[in-house]
């Protein structure tokens, strides 16, 4: 998976809880500022209201006072209450007034919002702001009012509003406007608003017009104390529960995060993790300068382990390789776990040498993680150099993609062969033409079996001492018009490695029965023909059965058909290939061991195995045979073949000293260049004719000086 969509899936799995906590977090908000408007609207606009409608209650009853009042002395009563006041007549002239009288004439009626009560109000003639429209409540007016007075005038903080003086002078609260008297005794406080009330008395041909006092006892300031303490009660539990919230989101993430970027076979890191980070790591301005290795590393045979013990059991391997490549690192490189068998790895790059002895030692330390297992492990490395522009400064590496350079290293790694342990490889640019070569070779495959492409040529075998045509080997060449005459060693590893081998020995199989049974019909003297069938194919139980099969449906007798096996197909299943080989030999075909003595020692495998014929590989042959030690080898491995009651082929065979040694130690066949390269079928049916073969009782009609010329004829194998 690409990393952005690593990203998005991240991003999208983490939105839930943070797109929750961030509506929490707004809805608990808005609802904490919500309820502190509501609830300081309520306990104000209440408070305000209930003063105003006790203030009215107040004057109705002076209004009252004046009413009923038989005479003048009522005004004197009036007085006493110290508050101004004036009573007027229907065309507003003035009957009686007292006190600092500021107020007009016009009447407004306004509402109480929490009681059912309404009042006429005067305007006050210097100050009339504050009065709400006609029908409005009074109560944020009058605090509006009081605070802009208190700023006005004092030009002081809003925390001072309400730390009144009994010295009322000297706070400079009096004014005609707005005076706050302090009584000591009651501990109570009373505020002048220029708000009049008025009343109408004597059946409305008079009106009584009062100045209205805010008054506050010990009551209300415990009622404004609790009040204040409950809203910053809520306040302090709102905020808590948001932090909380806050908390558990975070934690939530974190949580998501770490199982998004967990293995669940190691319980490291995953790949997700490994190409994210890298790539911030490596597109870090001050990480410009460093050079790093993206390593991958395949525990070999991994798959085998899982089946021979159990899953469990690899999971627990893997989780050990995971923990000591990460005791093995330093503080800024990484590990994650990619594939079931592989790791990937970012180090700091200190030179090919340093990091070969890194990575060496890791290996040697792996190799050893479990007691009773020794495992091997393939690495492949890319190294990741500074990135320069054209005048050579350094750039920081922006567009960096870790999944390409894992897989350069993953194409370095497959370079390795299985067959020879632990190994590192390196990526260059040799490599993507390899890999661009594979794809192409993978592409046309199919088509090449379709329109028979596959040509088999043939090798010939000869008789050492007598010079004579005992055998051949069929060898596949690839005539392909796009790609040109492709030799075997270009293609048939692929094959082996994908599967398609299987199909190339099929066809292979095919075409050198038909072309012995043609020969044989001709009426020529064919000898055995070997055919190399790959290890692939002994994963199929019905081997045997198919080769059989093929032969005898081109007609061509079975002991002139030879099965060669390569060293490595002894090495899967024993049990299986024994079988395979003695119902060959049964159905009359001879098998041979093919390389013998290359890569692992199958001497073991020489005492299973009932085999017919034992090929040398070409590499007893190479350099300098005189070496008393190659010759002594050799000469004794064609003992052992005889002891066994097993033929000797000897393969790559191209001096004439070889041939006579061989010759000497009584190896029976010889397949080299000394006495011809791989010939196309034509050729070969032309020297097998021009032959008396050993069946024909005659000797070789060509031989000796005539290896020259064959070696010149086979030219265009491609070797
Ligand atoms: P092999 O089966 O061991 O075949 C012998 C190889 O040694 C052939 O290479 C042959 O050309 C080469 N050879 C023989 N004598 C000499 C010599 O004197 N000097 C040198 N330098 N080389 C010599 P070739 O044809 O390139 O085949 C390479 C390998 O490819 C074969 O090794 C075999 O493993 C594989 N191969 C070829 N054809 C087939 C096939 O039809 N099926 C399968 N499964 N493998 C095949
Ligand atoms: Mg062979
Ligand atoms: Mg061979």
């Amino acid at each position: 998976m690409s990393k952005n969509k690593h990203k998005k899936q991240l991003r999208q799995m983490k939105k839930g809880s943070v797109a929750s906590g961030v509506i929490m977090f707004l809805f608990v908000n808005a609802a904490v500022i919500l309820g502190l408007i509501v609830f300081v609207r309520i306990v104000v606009g209440y408070a305000v209201d209930s003063k105003l409608a006790a203030e009215h209650l107040a004057i109705e009853y002076m209004a009252d006072i004046y009413e009923n009042g038989k005479d003048d002395s009522v005004y004197d009563i009036l007085d006493l209450s110290g508050r101004s006041y004036t009573i007027r007549d229907k065309s507003g002239k003035v009957i009686h007034e007292s006190g600092n009288i500021t107020c007009k004439d016009e009447v407004k009626r306004i509402n109480f919002q929490f009681t059912d009560k309404s009042i006429k109000v005067v305007g006050d003639e210097k100050l009339d702001y504050f009065y709400p429209e006609e029908g409005g409540s009074l109560g944020f007016n009058v605090a509006k009012f009081i605070k802009d007075i208190y700023r006005e005038e004092q030009a002081v903080g809003e925390d001072e509003l309400f730390e009144f003086s009994d010295d009322v002078g000297k706070a400079g609260y009096q004014s005609e406007i707005l005076s706050i008297t302090v009584s000591s005794e009651s501990d109570a406080v009373s505020l002048n608003l220029p708000l009049w009330m008025e009343i109408d008395v004597k059946d409305g041909s008079e009106m009584f017009i009062a100045k209205a006092r805010i008054k506050a006892d010990m009551t209300d300031i415990w009622l404004l104390a609790f009040t204040g303490l409950m809203l910053l009660l809520i306040i302090f539990f709102s905020l808590l529960l948001i932090l909380i919230m806050l908390i558990t989101n975070i934690i939530r993430s974190k949580r998501i995060e770490k199982s998004f970027y967990e293995d669940p076979a190691t319980g490291g890191h995953n790949w997700a993790w490994f190409e994210i980070n890298g790539e911030k790591l490596l597109s870090k301005g001050k990480n410009a300068k460093n050079e790093y290795a993206v390593v991958n590393i395949d525990v070999l045979k991994y798959r085998n382990y899982c089946v021979c013990h159990s899953l469990q059991e690899g999971e627990r391997l893997l989780r050990k390789i995971d923990n000591y490549i990460k005791n093995s690192i330093e503080k800024k490189e990484m590990v994650a776990h990619c594939t079931p068998s592989n790791f990937v790895l970012l180090l700091n790059y200190k030179g090919k040498e340093n990091l070969d002895i890194r990575l060496r030692s890791m290996i040697s330390g792996l190799e050893m993680l479990d007691g009773e297992h020794s495992f091997s492990f393939h690495v492949g490395v890319d190294v990741l150099g500074v990135v320069r522009d054209a005048n050579g400064r350094i750039l920081r590496r922006k567009d960096i993609n870790l999944e390409t350079e894992y897989n350069n290293a993953v194409t370095a790694r497959v370079t390795l062969s299985e067959s020879e342990g632990s190994g590192i490889a390196y990526f260059d640019d040799k490599l993507i033409e390899e890999q661009k070569w594979i794809d192409k070779v993978n592409e046309r495959a199919e088509t090449a079996i379709e329109k028979e492409e596959f040509v088999v040529y043939y090798q010939p075998k000869y008789d050492p001492r007598t010079d004579t045509l005992k055998g051949a080997e069929a060898l596949i060449r690839w005539d392909s018009p796009e790609m040109g005459f492709v030799p075997p060693g270009r293609f048939i590893p692929i094959f082996e490695k994908n599967g398609f081998i299987t199909e190339i020995d099929h066809y292979m199989l095919t075409h050198v029965a038909r072309d012995q049974k043609k020969w044989m019909d001709e009426g020529k003297a064919i000898v055995p023909v070997s055919v190399n069938v790959s290890r692939a194919h002994f994963i199929e139980n019905d081997l045997a059965e198919q080769i059989r099969d093929i032969v005898d449906t081109a007609g061509a007798p079975r002991d002139k058909i030879e099965i060669e096996l390569t060293e490595s197909a002894f090495f899967d299943d024993k049990k299986a290939l024994v079988g395979t080989i003695v119902k060959l030999k049964k159905y009359g075909f001879s098998v041979s061991m093919d390389d013998f003595g290359s890569g692992y020692s199958s001497l073991n495998s020489l005492k299973d195995m009932p085999l017919d014929v034992l090929k040398l590989d070409a590499e007893f042959f190479r350099g300098d045979m005189a070496d008393s030690r190659g010759e002594i080898v050799v000469s004794e491995t064609i003992k052992l073949a005889k002891s066994l009651n097993m033929k000797t082929v000897a393969e790559g065979v191209e001096e004439k000293e070889q041939v006579e040694f061989l010759a000497e130690q009584g190896c029976d066949l010889i397949q080299g260049y000394y006495y011809a390269k791989p010939m196309p079928g034509a050729e070969y049916e032309q020297k097998m004719g021009s032959m008396k073969t050993a069946e024909n009782g005659g000797q070789a009609a060509e031989n000796g000086g005539q290896h020259e010329e064959n070696d010149g004829q086979a030219v265009g194998d491609g070797e």
